[in-house]
């Protein structure tokens, strides 16, 4: 039996939190992750971390490894980290469960010489609307001028050992930063000076290249989950299955299959799931649950591994038939032991949960999953632009139809996130004279949209 298999049929009661990645574009969100994941691998031994579908675990003794005397694994009863593999607020909000995110903490990269940019702040405002606990990797350390870097030792003294000079040139970018998370609404302070986490955020000097700050921030990351998260990460580790679609993929052999981040109970390779679909719920029995293959015995046909069950937290391929109208971020439920309507009823309940109230009068929003549809609706209300029909899907004529419906000139628009736009209905947008924005990034789309309204008051003038 490997390490593999070992630390998953050992369950543990306590899950393992899951940790999400969000910040503005090349702040460094990926090679954090990256950093994350290659030190964990230097210090573990073969298999000891686990490549998920779409997640890493990082077990706690690794994680007390690469913390050195930062963590030491008698202060912790949680199993370890599952870090989400993509990094983003596409992903963190296409990634919702009962009542809220999926990640049970998260980390928001700030590229220390850039400070606060535009999706910082709409990560911070998610994080804030979700009431995620995080913490900031004030990132990219190593460019400051005249830095001299100590990957081996804590970050705290690696600071206070650098000249007068970089350590005054950081600190004006970290008390900078620290100014913007305040006017953000959060008290923050460098992390070793943070008494309590409840009340402040920490703020953690990292650098994604060096390493440096890497031990310490997933210290700060083991201190949250430890104190916040307890009570929702009790799970019946026997319990059916619970947890979010994080893709849909077609995969060769296998036809339709969904990526799931479970986060209660297990799933078992031949039981009945429901699943959130377009339309309607989709009830289907699994084919086959599928794990990647470990790096060395990959083949090019054969890079996945079937297993027999699966327990929470993870991220797990599921191969069923009828999935096609599956969505990204549609909740999943193992059947076991209960009604089907029942399980259907759980569902939809949590689908009606998404917010997306709409007007009477305003634009149309397509997305592509409903956590991105309730993040959209959520930033267009907060800048008082009324919603009139808010969809999951690509846009279709018929939605370009609907926008002529609109009484306002400025409301014949449609945004359209991270979605294709039909051929036959960019065609009917220009006949009929609707305005169509498209972009894989929210606040983009809805500043177009704004200068656009802008423009057209001004000609009115
Ligand atoms: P993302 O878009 O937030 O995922 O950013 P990436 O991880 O792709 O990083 C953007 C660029 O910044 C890449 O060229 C990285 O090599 C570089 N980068 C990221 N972190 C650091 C860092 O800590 N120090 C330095 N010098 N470069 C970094």
């Amino acid at each position: 039996m490997s390490d593999t298999d070992s630390h998953e049929t050992e369950t543990p009661s306590l899950r393992t939190p899951i940790v999400a990645v969000l910040g503005h574009v090349d702040h460094g969100k990926t090679s954090l992750l990256d950093k994350i994941r290659g030190s964990t691998v230097i210090e573990g031994e073969a298999g000891a971390i686990t490549q998920h579908i779409g997640a890493t675990a990082v077990p706690l003794d690794i994680v007390s490894k690469v913390a050195g005397k930062l963590v030491s694994p008698d202060d912790f009863d949680l199993p370890g980290l599952l870090f989400i593999d993509t990094p983003g607020h596409h992903s963190f909000t296409t990634l919702r469960s009962r009542g809220g995110a999926l990640a049970d903490i998260a980390i928001l990269v700030v590229d220390v010489n850039d400070g606060f940019q535009p999706q910082t702040e709409e990560a911070i405002n998610i994080l804030a609307q979700s009431q995620t606990p995080f913490v900031v990797a004030a990132n990219k350390i190593d460019t400051t001028p005249g830095w001299n870097p100590n990957p081996d030792s804590p970050i705290k003294a690696t600071y206070d050992a650098q000249s007068d000079r970089a350590r005054s040139m950081l600190d004006q970018n970290l008390y900078e930063l620290i100014g913007e998370l305040s006017d953000a609404g959060f008290s923050a302070d460098l992390y070793w000076r943070v008494q309590n986490f409840q009340n402040n955020i920490g703020v953690v000097p990292v650098s994604a290249e060096t390493g440096e700050g890497v031990p310490d921030l997933l210290t700060v990351l083991m201190g949250l989950a430890q104190r916040y998260m307890r009570e929702d990460m009790e799970i019946d580790v026997t319990g059916p299955g619970a947890g979010t679609v994080l893709e849909v993929k077609e995969e060769k052999g296998f036809g339709t299959t969904l990526d799931v981040v479970l986060y209660d109970g297990t799933v078992g390779a031949d039981e009945t799931i429901v699943v959130g679909g377009k339309n309607a719920p989709i009830v289907t029995d699994v084919r086959a649950l599928l794990k990647p293959r470990p790096l060395a015995e990959i083949r090019t046909e054969d890079r996945f591994e079937k297993v027999d069950s699966i327990g929470a937290a993870a991220g797990v391929k599921i191969a069923a038939p009828d999935l096609d109208d599956a969505m990204a971020g549609a909740p999943v439920r193992v059947v076991r032991d209960r009604e089907i309507d029942d399980v259907i009823e759980e569902v939809e309940a949590e689908l009606a949960e998404v917010e997306v109230s709409t007007a009477e009068e305003g634009i149309v929003v397509k997305a592509d999953t409903l956590g991105s549809l309730e993040a959209m609706v959520s930033t267009l209300k907060e800048e008082e632009i009324p919603v009139m029909l808010a969809e999951v899907g690509d846009v279709a004529p018929r939605d370009i139809r609907f926008a002529t419906t609109a009484d306002e000139p400025k409301h014949r628009t449609i945004l359209a996130f991270n979605v294709d736009t039909l051929a036959e209905a960019g065609d009917e947008a220009e006949q009929r004279d609707v305005r169509l924005f498209d972009s894989d990034v929210i606040y983009q789309l809805i500043e177009e949209y704004e200068e656009y309204v802008d423009e057209m008051e001004r000609a009115q003038q």
